[in-house]
């Protein structure tokens, strides 16, 4: 075969890069010198011409048990082969059953009930919904208020850009949901600067419930969402506490917690869900990325056994709950969910990252006297770099960095503005730890 040079098929590189509008992208610059990559396993990517370009991203913080894993490849290939598609309103197929039961015995506390969707934006709008609905179930209806925090990040939905606290995926998409607060971000550089792990300061940003419901009172608040780890933002842990109060605040006034754990589930922080780490357990988690390491979309909510079981009353032919999607509990995504999980079970991927956390950590930290490096923090296998923005173009270094990163370092990161993010697949071994942040250290350099 012509077409094939050192295994990769000349007609996998596109000749024209108009047609596809890229999301969250700077289409221009992108199209002008592309970053492709046609090819994946375990650690790497590969760019159409063959070239490795070390994963530290995990694709987009889901690929947490490394690329084209056989066990999960070879799911995917036996579900296609056995059903295409499955509706689940009203009729069922196994595996979506066999995944729900895996999820919530995985989940802490009585999270036992899950639902299906396709992405994290959903699992956000079907949580902030059932909240809603729920309130209404329990004779609560006043209570439609819902409580996001700044510089969070809850998907692009409307109801997750309503309560989410990004100014720039807000200021252009016009009036959102009404009846919508926000708590301040829980990051205080001055007093958080270069912590690893959870800050120590910080645990009174909780309290600032305590201003809201002050403001509005108790009884028009439905529910409170945040991630236990800010990561679009930068990778903001919550600090020491913070999280208690926050569920302490929401039980004495009768508002749900809401855990988006999108990124935070599936190992990241070193646990099935982030709610295990912090001790404290939500009304309900968000969850998606992880569950099939990417290989499929798919997301979900888990609830705990009241929530669920609020809606479980009236004439037993009525619909309960009046929200699904056409593609909630794909077979495919199911298919790839057990065999993820299944992979996560037999190779202890949690708990390999909670032992690796503390090396992954001081590696990071080691780039703290790099030129412009105004904060470094670290939770999980996660890390942020805050640099110096250029005078007068903020954004501009990061991008150059991603540029760099890619075409020089061979690697892949994110990045949030100035902050360079790297949150690579768990399966990372120490050398490779090392290898990444010292390509990370160099392209620190090259954009001072
Ligand atoms: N919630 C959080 C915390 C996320 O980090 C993300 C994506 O990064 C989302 C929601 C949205 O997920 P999706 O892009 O699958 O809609």
């Amino acid at each position: 075969d012509d077409l094939v040079t050192d295994g990769v098929r000349a007609d996998s590189v596109p000749n024209d890069l108009e047609a596809f509008w890229m999301p969250f992208t700077s289409n221009r610059s992108f199209k002008k010198r592309p970053r492709l990559v046609s090819r994946a396993k375990d650690m790497h990517y590969y760019t159409p011409e063959g070239r490795p370009i070390l994963d530290g991203c995990a694709g987009l913080w889901c690929v947490n048990p490394g690329h084209n894993r056989e066990p999960i490849v070879e799911a995917i290939r036996a579900g296609a082969a056995e059903m295409d598609f499955g509706p689940t309103f009203q009729y069922g197929h196994p595996s979506a059953f066999r995944l729900a039961t895996k999820i919530a015995d995985l989940a802490p506390g009585d999270l036992d009930h899950v639902f299906f969707c396709n992405s994290g934006s959903e699992a956000v709008d079907t949580a902030l919904k059932i909240a809603l609905a729920y309130q209404q179930t329990i004779g609560q209806g006043t209570r439609t208020r819902l409580i996001g925090r700044e510089r969070g990040y809850h998907g692009v939905g409307f109801g997750g850009i309503s309560v989410g606290g990004m100014v720039a995926n807000r200021r252009t998409f016009g009036t959102m949901l009404a009846g919508v607060d926000h708590l301040r971000t829980t990051y205080d550089r001055e007093n958080q600067a270069f912590s690893k792990g959870e800050p120590e300061y910080g645990a009174h940003f909780a309290d600032e419930l305590e201003r809201i419901v002050g403001l509005h009172d108790a009884s028009t608040i439905a529910a409170v969402i945040v991630e236990p780890m800010g990561g679009s933002t930068g990778v903001l842990p919550a600090p020491k506490g913070y999280l208690k109060r926050l569920r302490e605040i929401c039980d004495k006034y009768g508002i749900l917690l809401i855990f988006d754990e999108v990124i935070t589930g599936y190992g990241r922080l070193g646990y099935a869900f982030a709610a295990e780490r912090y001790g404290v357990i939500p009304d309900m988690i968000c969850f998606a990325k992880g569950i099939t390491a990417g290989a499929v979309p798919m997301g979900g909510v888990i609830a705990r056994k009241p929530i669920h079981d609020a809606f479980m009353k009236g004439p037993e032919h009525m619909v309960e709950l009046f929200h699904g999607y056409t593609y909630s509990a794909h077979p495919l995504a199911c298919a790839a969910g057990l065999a993820t999980l299944d992979l996560y079970a037999k190779e202890n991927t949690f708990t390999h990252a909670l032992a690796l956390e503390p090396f992954f950590a001081d590696a990071v930290m080691s780039l703290k006297d790099k030129p412009g490096v105004l904060d470094i923090r670290t939770v999980g296998i996660t890390g942020a770099v805050d640099l110096a923005p250029r005078a007068g173009s903020p954004g501009l270094r990061g991008y150059e960095a991603l540029e760099k990163a890619f075409h020089e370092e061979g690697f892949m990161m994110r990045i949030a503005g100035d902050t360079l993010v790297i949150t690579p697949p768990l399966i990372i071994s120490k050398d490779q730890v090392g290898e990444l942040v010292e390509k990370l250290g160099r392209v620190i350099e090259k954009t001072a």
